[in-house]
């Protein structure tokens, strides 16, 4: 019966189902179906007559079967032959076609799927696999069962010493659990109180970041102002070694020598460059004898301050070339020490005035610096009542210093007496007053 044909359900390779003759002779509604399954290699003959699978009644509880040609005896004990054919038994009707024997043999194989958890059929080879398997398995279980026989009379044989011994031991390992619980907690407090300082640490360093940034900008800034300051100091140590030049030069100028300077033009008298008086060989304009007298009386007036002198009666208002002097004892009475006119004959008589009041005060200033032994000495002494200059050394002559009945000759000497009378004033008082 090579049309039913089976496949190994672990190998895959196929398998055919033998029924035998005897099988096929049964009668009558139940018979015994014997089939022989072989692989189909064994096909060939060389299969020889070994373990079979009873199913008797067409009962499952009946079923007997010896895949690998081994049977179950009573015990369980497994008995091994060599497998060649798997017999199925059974009462059959003797219509029994090919397609029922088939639907019959698949729902056998079913059943034993189900109730194994190896697929059925299984060829020869697989079966011996399984069956070694299977056996490992079994040695093992019994191994463990006599393992477990032999922890329970074990377990009855400990004593109950040995028992509170052990539950000593067993109080001593939970209270040493519940400690290492407790410093387990601790640990983990430290842990998150170190979290906590190392993220404040980490806000303080970027905190200070900031800062030493900050810092560095203010340094820089405090550097460029260093360096402007250190600038400024070269220019204000530069300016001052400069005025302590100009210092220790003025310190050796003398302010009179250096303000007024009286020499001789010839027959004419001359202070800072204006000619004081006129000859008519060399006349001189007005404009310039003025000039000439508003210097000498600005020379007076210095050197009167200088000694602390006060003028009695006038009082000497140096203006340029329109200087005059005022009188201390009547009111609004101004003399002019400039003159207007072209010639002499039309002098003012108020400039002779002015001049003789000159006089009064030059003569004030020789009385008061000529006080002491090293006081002031006039080459040309001063006739203050009659206006006039004398000459002891020369001709002992005396000069006018009035225009009025006077010549111009006589006037122009007499102006150069009085400015050489300056001249040894101002050595006088620069010697006296240098420092
Ligand atoms: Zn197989």
């Amino acid at each position: 019966m090579s049309s039913i044909r089976f496949i190994c359900q672990h190998c895959h390779q196929p398998l055919m189902l033998n029924q035998s003759l005897e099988m096929m002779g049964l009668k009558t509604t139940r018979k015994t179906a014997t089939w022989k399954l072989t692989s189909a290699q064994w096909e060939s003959g060389q299969a020889q007559e070994g373990g079979s699978i009873s199913w008797r009644d067409s009962g499952i509880e009946n079923i007997q079967y010896d895949a690998s040609g081994r049977t179950f005896s009573g015990s369980g004990r497994i008995s091994r032959d060599k497998p060649q054919k798997y017999i199925l038994l059974g009462k059959f009707d003797s219509m029994t076609t090919l397609n029922s024997i088939q639907k019959f043999t698949g729902d056998f194989f079913d059943i034993l799927s189900s109730e194994k958890d190896v697929d059925h059929p299984l060829c020869e080879k697989c079966t011996d696999k399984l069956l070694e398997q299977l056996d490992s398995e079994i040695t093992i279980t019994e191994s463990e069962s006599q393992n477990y026989r032999c922890c329970l009379e074990s377990r009855e044989e400990i004593g109950e010493g040995e028992i509170e011994t052990l539950q000593d031991q067993l109080k001593g390992l939970e209270l040493k659990e519940a400690r290492l619980v407790q410093e387990l907690g601790e640990v983990e407090r430290n842990r998150d109180r170190a979290a906590a300082g190392l993220k404040a640490a980490r806000a303080e360093t970027e905190m200070l970041e900031q800062q030493e940034i900050l810092y560095q900008r203010e340094h820089s800034f405090l550097q460029w102002q260093q360096l402007q300051l250190l600038d400024e100091l070269n220019s204000v140590e530069n300016q001052l070694c400069r005025a302590q030049n100009q210092q220790a030069r003025l310190k050796k100028t003398n302010i009179f020598r250096a303000t007024f300077e009286i020499w001789q033009d010839g027959p004419l008298g001359v202070i800072n460059n204006f000619r004081l008086g006129s000859l008519p060989t060399v006349p001189v304009c007005w404009s310039e004898i003025n000039a000439a007298w508003g210097q000498t009386a600005l020379l007076l007036l210095a050197l009167s301050n200088t000694i602390g002198l006060k003028f009695q009666r006038y009082q000497l208002m140096p203006c340029g070339d329109h200087s005059y002097l005022k009188s201390l004892t009547e009111d609004s009475v101004e003399l002019p020490l400039f003159c207007g006119g072209g010639k002499t004959n039309s002098m003012d008589d108020k400039f002779d005035q002015a001049m003789t009041a000159f006089l009064d005060c030059m003569q004030q200033f020789k009385e008061e610096a000529g006080k002491g032994e090293l006081g002031l000495c006039f080459p040309y002494r001063i006739h203050v009542e009659k206006g006039l200059l004398e000459d002891p050394g020369g001709s002992g002559k005396f000069y006018s210093i009035r225009t009025h009945r006077n010549t111009e000759e006589q006037w122009t000497k007499a102006l150069k007496l009085m400015l050489t009378n300056f001249k040894w004033s101002l050595d006088w008082v620069s010697l006296r007053y240098q420092k």
